[in-house]
């Protein structure tokens, strides 16, 4: 069966031939169609692409009710699996303009928590909507489209490896794992523990004594995070694998905030893998 996304933009991404949501569609058109992608689309946001004129006859394109009529509400829904009145979803595509009110409302925090509790994938960036469509083309077995190349040319990117007390030992083993892939980034920064303890595997795996494997910041409560989310907005950060616990109250729930927020200002060039799952088959199509 064909994969089923939610999919909505905030308002500025999608006015204007050149907004968010048209450069991703124009980008990713083909592999949508190729993979027969089911997009469930928040109904101002479905309305612009007819508007555009694009996915034309795409007969996975599905309109949902308004925002303020609870289109986004039942995409969460959707998301955690659904009921009879809405059919689960196996991702959401949410193109956030980070100044824009309703992006921190209930609804769009509720969406992404979803996903990272159900281990969906969320993708908040144009750069993260393109990468991922290519992924899943990837995991279909169609052969990789040379226009996505650049996403995946990690000897020229930098990677944020960050996670909470709770999924440490998850990270340690996916880095354990994709020890080599990883080791392929031009460089690798995390916040303080996450990036100490990522340092004393690779060492263990004869990694050189006297470099270190990732340039550590301050722990995340301590700052951490908000210095990782300026080397984003530098451009001296593309990625971050993030996997963040969504079960328990985070003294510093501000400074995760700000570093997403500050991936979305960079949607053209940022992109945030929120869960092991999602980072695994990442890891799979590369
Ligand atoms: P830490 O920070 O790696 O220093 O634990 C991560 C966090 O808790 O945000």
């Amino acid at each position: 069966m064909s994969l089923r996304f939610g999919l909505a933009a905030n308002r500025r991404h999608h006015e204007g031939h050149q907004a968010a949501l048209f450069r991703w569609l124009r980008a990713s058109e083909r592999g949508i169609r190729e993979l027969q992608l089911g997009l469930h689309a928040v109904g101002r946001t479905f309305d612009a692409i007819q508007q555009q004129g694009l996915l034309d006859g795409h007969t996975g394109l599905l309109r949902y009710p308004m925002g303020r009529d609870g289109g986004l509400m039942k995409l969460v829904s959707g998301i955690a699996g659904g009921t009879e009145c809405g059919p689960a979803l196996d991702g959401a595509i949410y193109l956030m303009d980070p100044v824009d009110a309703s992006s921190i409302y209930p609804e769009a925090l509720a969406l992404k928590r979803q996903c990272v509790t159900h281990d969906k994938p969320f993708v908040s960036t144009v750069a993260g909507a393109i990468e991922w469509i290519e992924v899943e083309r990837r995991l279909a077995g169609l052969a990789a489209d040379p226009q996505a190349a650049r996403w995946f040319d990690l000897e020229q990117q930098c990677v944020a490896l960050i996670a909470h007390d709770a999924r440490k030992d998850t990270m340690l083993d996916f880095a354990a794992r994709h020890f080599d892939l990883l080791s392929r980034f031009a460089r690798r920064i995390g916040t303080g523990t996450t990036g100490g303890r990522l340092n004393e595997l690779a060492w263990s795996r004869g990694w050189p004594q006297d470099r270190r494997w990732v340039d550590r910041y301050l722990s995340g409560p301590l700052g951490g995070d908000a210095q990782i989310a300026e080397l984003i907005l530098e451009d001296r950060c593309q990625r971050v694998i993030f996997f963040e616990d969504p079960h328990v109250a985070r003294q510093h729930e501000a400074d995760i905030q700000l570093l997403e927020r500050a991936v979305r200002v960079a949607t053209d060039r940022a992109i945030c893998v929120t869960s092991p799952a999602v980072a695994e088959r990442w890891c799979q199509a590369v």
